[in-house]
């Protein structure tokens, strides 16, 4: 779901490249690149930033879509479909520390995220609220973690840390982030992105 979580950030690389952040994100121009569940599956003609992950993409079920940006980070948008294994999970938003560059507050010229909540770090980085010292439940998450209908209630606003997590790595692998979170939760390990089975959205 996020993408990821002291400073302990969401992926081991952590503050996650909260320097990266500096730079707008929205209104950048992206190239959406489809990731499907199936190998052989589906490009739907978007100019392929990475052949490891387009190649030859058949209309298969697609379970993250990519969005390079113009830094060449990659931000993920997961389905809303029982394809997503976040949304029974969550894991994730309670474990990290969530930080960001203030640039991506909803104040500041294309943020988003809601100024309400965050936390000040230090003078130029802010982290979602209740996350400060890591360990801890962000305040946008809802639902009860490890249960169907987790959520984060500001999806299409999340920070970058969160849109830069990735259930699938780019050979399909699942993250081994996500296994050691689900594991200390109870969940079991999640699958390669061939075998999840979900209904195409893209
Ligand atoms: S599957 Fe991974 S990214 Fe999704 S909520 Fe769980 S730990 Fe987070
Ligand atoms: S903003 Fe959303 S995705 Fe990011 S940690 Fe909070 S609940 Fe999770």
């Amino acid at each position: 779901m996020l993408a990821n979580h002291a400073n302990l950030l969401r992926s081991g690389s952590a503050l996650k490249r909260s320097s990266h952040s500096f730079r707008r994100f929205f209104g950048t121009h992206e190239k959406p690149v489809c990731e499907a569940a199936q190998p052989g599956a589906a490009s739907r003609g978007n100019q392929p930033y990475d052949k490891r992950l387009s190649t030859n993409m058949t209309n298969s079920k697609i379970v993250q879509l990519l969005h390079v940006q113009d830094d060449n980070r990659v931000f993920v948008d997961m389905a809303d479909d029982e394809s997503n294994p976040c949304l029974s999970c969550g894991a994730c938003c309670q474990h990290f520390r969530v930080s960001m560059y203030m640039g991506e507050m909803a104040s500041s010229p294309g943020g988003t995220v809601p100024d309400e909540l965050v936390s000040a770090v230090n003078p130029v980085i802010v982290c979602m609220k209740g996350t400060e010292a890591g360990y801890g439940r962000c305040v946008a998450l809802r639902g009860v973690v490890g249960k169907p209908g987790i959520r984060c209630e500001i999806y299409p606003l999340r920070p970058s840390p969160c849109r830069e997590y990735r259930v699938w790595l780019e050979d399909g692998t699942p993250n081994p982030d996500c296994q050691r979170l689900r594991k200390n939760i109870g969940l079991v390990p999640l699958k390669p992105r061939s075998a999840v089975q979900g209904v195409a959205q893209c």
